[in-house]
């Protein structure tokens, strides 16, 4: 049969189809190996990261890196302002093809760059997840569904009202269920983006977990993460003991259903953690700096905490990830914890443990 017969061409083509959908999954798992394999050895560089956060700026009144009149002020007064979106596009263009893109910051989906930063990571073949709190979800999720994005994490901090106080919108609440809904439809049968749904909760919402669950459950979630909170000011010893008995009744109770709990804590060290006594609780080393990076909207680039590295705009992420800075931190890091440490949970994030 010539190579130019239908069934050939039939042939081929579905070969390109699986291969395209193959390689950035293999790439992926790559470069993950990779680069727990070099933050196991500890040593001082770095593989390429794989997990790529870039918190987008959003326009503001009053922000230091808003549009408005302040922010121009703010930026006229600091010499700088927030990148510009070619900076964004040129290093998404960096990134290697099956990293993990996370678009992130105060409400990325309220961007003024949002839809050109997708299309160019969808353009690289980059992993990309939306960590959002539901405003303008519905309005995005048709170019959230058609540029193949792979997740949506979409933050709850309590039940209606207290969500809307959180976030600032008495519309909030509704237009995330409305943006779930509507992701839930036009991905009929297919798996992409699946919905994790983040349960961040606030005093406000203590009592009212099991809503909580209930609620991310009846929206589709394909995973829910309850993330353990943590009392401000000077908190007492029986309001956290009463916070972490009802977290464990909630894991009793959702044995089955796709339930996680982050940190992934029992007992007194849950008790600990709301307390605010983190360094007592959890791993005694920390791999993120070797693993991940982020972008701060003012495009800082950071591997631990705030620590800067380098800038967006000047630097390549290539040669930032493994200078000087770099690489002195992680020197001190494997010494033993930082006191920033106190205050970042990047210790007990394992990348996949997540999603
Ligand atoms: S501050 Fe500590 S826990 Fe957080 S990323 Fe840096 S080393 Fe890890």
């Amino acid at each position: 049969m010539p190579l130019t017969s239908p069934d050939h061409k039939g042939i081929i083509a579905n070969g390109r189809l699986m291969a395209s959908a193959l390689y950035p999954l293999l790439t992926n798992q790559a470069l993950k190996l990779h680069s727990v394999l070099r933050a196991a050895s500890r040593a001082e560089n770095a593989a390429f990261p794989t997990f790529i956060t870039l918190e987008l700026p959003v326009p503001a009144a009053d922000g230091a890196h808003g549009q408005g009149a302040l922010g121009r002020l703010a930026r006229f007064f600091n010499g700088r302002g927030a990148p510009a979106k070619t900076d964004y596009l040129r290093f998404i263009n960096t990134l290697p093809s099956g990293a993990t893109l996370a678009l992130a910051g105060p409400e990325p989906l309220e961007s003024p760059h949002f839809q050109a930063v997708l299309f160019q990571a969808d353009a690289r073949s980059l992993d990309v997840e939306i960590s959002t709190c539901g405003r303008r979800l519905d309005e995005c999720a048709p170019v959230i569904y058609g540029l193949g994005v792979a997740r949506v994490r979409l933050s709850i901090f309590g039940p209606e009202s207290v969500h809307n106080d959180v976030v600032g919108s008495s519309r909030s609440f509704k237009d995330a269920v409305r943006g779930s809904l509507a992701l839930a439809g036009l991905r009929d049968s297919t798996t992409r983006p699946s919905l994790v749904v983040d349960l961040r909760p606030v005093p406000a919402s203590f009592g009212r977990f099991e809503e909580m669950v209930e609620c991310a459950l009846v929206i589709g979630a394909d995973l829910v993460i309850m993330h353990y909170p943590m009392l401000q000011g000077s908190p007492s010893p029986a309001d956290a003991a009463s916070c972490a008995d009802e977290l464990s009744r909630l894991r009793r109770r959702y044995r089955t259903a796709p339930l996680r709990f982050f940190p992934d804590l029992a007992g007194g060290d849950a008790e600990r953690f709301i307390l605010g006594d983190m360094l007592s609780v959890g791993p005694a080393r920390c791999s993120h700096p070797w693993r991940g990076v982020r972008v701060d909207t003012d495009g800082k680039i950071t591997i631990c905490d705030s620590y800067a590295i380098g800038d967006l705009r000047t630097d390549s992420l290539e040669s930032v990830y493994n200078c000087e800075a770099a690489r002195s931190l992680r020197r001190n890091i494997k010494r033993g914890l930082l006191p920033g440490c106190q205050k970042c949970v990047g210790r007990f994030q394992s990348e996949d443990a997540l999603r």
